[in-house]
């Protein structure tokens, strides 16, 4: 097979992954849509860059030389900008400034002064910092995003990388003609590159496929676990959550508690105020809550206007002054619906794990009758579960 071959090959199979992702980007939500038309034009670049290699002969050699890398340039600056899209960052014109210069070089390098070596060395030094800002734009994002995907992008750059540094070196030991191109037979390595060139737009997007797929199951899991309102965890989160801190109280003996709160006349609120705005006190009251807790206890909304926080490691005295100050800070909250103050209280049940609770839901159960007597003890109180 020679060189121009595997460039036709790499541009066609470029080209049907490409079909792929542009399949794919109808079934992508709104989001993810501008990364996606990111990621398509570099592989069209790539295509392309690849093509001129394949069928550029026809041009006088310095511009097809200029034309193919230039291509090829610009698709990786894409594929960085794709990244950017897909992480929200701002987009930076250092690699359109890093292609630039590097096309204006080769023309230089292939029309006025032809040094194939210089010009290997020019793309070569654009290419490695192209990928490397975008491993190092991946790399960051390791926090927000555990993928394995966004791994194996990291892999796939860090592959092309040493690909590219190692070629300078191959081609540095050959003694190569001044006036050459890498689209020639000439030599091993230059059947080996497009190959390379191959690397990104083929598994690099089956990669980015799974990126965007990923996302979208994450955004799911996570809508699922949420409650749309407040953004609190909802029942779901609480039960399973509450499930495992049962089952760890009752291997350790380490306490757990559990306070179910409920606003005090909410209906009255809705029906006064319309329920827009009980909307609004839900989730000013869900805020109140969360930073009223313990950093690490569990502030869910489980229905209407009920709240559940769970406790880990505390009795049940401390699990009553926990409620309490939680109860405190929802009174003195200031929450006003245009200059008019709407006064908002909880009663709370409390109940902490007992020898005798089977399950999670039988804690639960006796914080919710607990609830019950605070109602009927007179409300914005917190009431403990009776043994
Ligand atoms: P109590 O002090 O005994 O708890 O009285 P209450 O009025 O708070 O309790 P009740 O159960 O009578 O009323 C709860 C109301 O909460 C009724 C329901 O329409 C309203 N509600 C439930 N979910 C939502 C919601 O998502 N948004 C709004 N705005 N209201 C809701
Ligand atoms: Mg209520
Ligand atoms: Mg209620």
């Amino acid at each position: 097979m020679d060189a121009k071959s595997v460039f036709v090959t790499v541009a066609l199979m470029v080209l049907a992954n490409g079909a792929v992702l542009a399949n794919v980007y109808r079934d992508l939500p709104g989001a993810l849509r501008p990364a996606a038309i990111r990621w398509q034009a570099g592989t069209a670049l790539v295509a392309l860059g690849s093509g001129f290699f394949a069928f550029g002969n026809f041009m006088p050699m310095p511009v097809m030389v200029t034309l193919a890398n230039g291509t090829l340039l610009f698709g990786l600056g894409a594929y960085h900008r794709a990244f950017e899209r897909f992480y929200g960052r701002r987009s930076s014109p250092a690699d359109i400034a890093i292609a630039v210069a590097a096309v204006a070089g080769t023309f230089w390098l292939s029309a006025v002064e032809p040094c194939f070596i210089c010009r290997v060395e020019l793309t070569s030094a654009a290419w490695s910092l192209l990928l490397l800002r975008s491993m190092w734009l991946l790399h960051t994002m390791r926090v927000e995003d555990e993928s394995r995907s966004r791994r194996m992008l990291i892999v796939i750059y860090g592959l092309v990388v040493i690909y590219v540094i190692g070629r300078v070196v191959v081609y540095l030991h050959l003694d190569v003609p001044r006036e050459t191109t890498i689209a020639t037979n000439d030599y091993g390595i230059n059947l080996v590159s497009p190959m390379f060139v191959a690397l990104l737009p083929v598994i690099g997007t089956t990669a980015f496929v799974l990126l965007c797929t990923e996302r979208v199951k994450r955004q799911l899991e996570i809508a699922a676990a949420t409650d749309y309102l407040t953004g609190l965890p909802n029942r779901r989160t609480l039960v399973a959550d509450g499930n495992t801190a049962f089952r760890r109280t009752s291997a350790t003996g380490v306490g757990l508690a559990v306070g179910v709160i409920d606003i005090d006349h909410f209906k009255a609120i809705n029906d006064t105020h319309g329920h827009g705005v009980g909307d609004e006190v839900l989730a000013f009251t869900a805020d109140c809550l969360k930073q009223a807790a313990r950093k690490g206890d569990l502030v869910a909304r489980t229905g209407g206007e009920e709240f559940v926080v769970l406790m880990d490691d505390l009795d049940l005295p401390a699990a009553t002054a926990a409620l309490e100050r939680i109860r405190v800070a929802v009174a003195d909250s200031r929450f006003s619906i245009d200059g008019t103050p709407v006064p908002i209280t909880i009663s709370a049940g409390v109940a902490s794990c007992e020898p005798r609770d089977r399950d999670f839901d039988d804690v639960f159960r006796r914080a919710d009758r607990a609830l019950y007597l605070a109602k009927l003890a007179g409300r914005d109180r917190v009431e403990q579960a009776v043994a």
